[in-house]
């Protein structure tokens, strides 16, 4: 991390100095919607009870998440206006690391914004970014909620959703997708509705995931769906929960 911010590098509240600046850059740029910023706060209140830190169960999910990315017919890397913000060049390392597309897909969805993303996206090294198109819909939300590209969210089998709202997560579920959500919220009805929760900081979730696809780069089909089969979504969010309320203020 190397922008220029006026963070002291030794402020024992650095890193979380800087994902804050972070979106507020994202807000200035047009990126970020101000409902992010809220978003955002309720992520760190959550990421300060788990010690900020990934635990050894997120860090499992981010292994079984990345064999669904390397497993998929078709993955997509579904990015709105807080993970744009926090780690584009992250989110491009792990799409080219499992062959993922990447689509935009934002819940207050303006042309604007859109466009900002995905222009912020290519400027971070990403090649083709959907999501402008919009010419499908998610069963069951109204229309703009509902907007993705047929050749990206609609056709794919594997979704990342980052920091999803709840009733759009549980539509893409019911669309039969495997849906992998990265939420710091073990309560959220996102991270209850997906397939893999995995219950970290997107700041840390992603370049995890990149390591776990490059070690798992040769792996066999047999030894991903090994890794997959062995999941237990409920256990994933019962060790969050745990580590939450257990976490002690030291
Ligand atoms: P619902 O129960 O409908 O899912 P919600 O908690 O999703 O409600 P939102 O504020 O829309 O409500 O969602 C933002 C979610 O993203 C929150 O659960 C928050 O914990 C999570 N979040 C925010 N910032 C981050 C981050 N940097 N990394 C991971 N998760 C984050
Ligand atoms: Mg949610």
């Amino acid at each position: 991390m190397s922008e220029h911010v006026d963070v002291p590098a030794d402020h024992p509240r650095y890193e979380s100095l800087l994902t804050r600046h972070r979106i507020e850059a994202g807000v200035d740029k047009g990126i970020t919607s101000r409902q992010g910023l809220i978003a955002q706060g309720r992520g760190e209140a959550f990421d300060y009870l788990l010690g900020e830190r990934t635990t050894p169960s997120a860090d499992e999910a981010e292994r079984v998440a990345t064999a669904h990315l390397l497993l998929a017919d078709h993955a997509v890397l579904s990015v709105n206006g807080n993970v744009a913000a926090l780690a584009p060049r992250e989110t491009v390392e792990l799409a080219e690391a499992t062959g993922a597309d990447i689509e935009v897909n934002l819940f207050n969805r303006t042309e604007e914004r859109m466009q900002a993303i995905v222009d912020h996206l290519r400027e971070h090294g990403a090649g083709e970014v959907k999501g402008l198109n919009a010419d499908a819909r998610i069963p069951g939300l109204s229309h703009e909620r509902g907007k993705v590209d047929s050749d990206g969210i609609h056709d794919a089998d594997v979704v990342l959703v980052p920091l999803e709202d709840g009733d759009r997560a549980e539509a893409l579920a019911d669309m039969g997708k495997i849906e992998l959500v990265v939420d710091l919220n073990p309560g959220s009805r996102s991270a209850r509705s997906a397939t893999v929760p995995i219950v970290d900081n997107i700041v840390r979730a992603l370049p995890n995931m990149t390591e776990h696809a490059r070690e798992l780069a040769d792996a066999d089909e047999a030894t991903l769906r090994g890794i997959v089969e062995n999941f237990d979504a409920e256990k994933a969010l019962d060790d969050a929960e745990r580590e939450i309320r257990s976490g002690s203020f030291e």
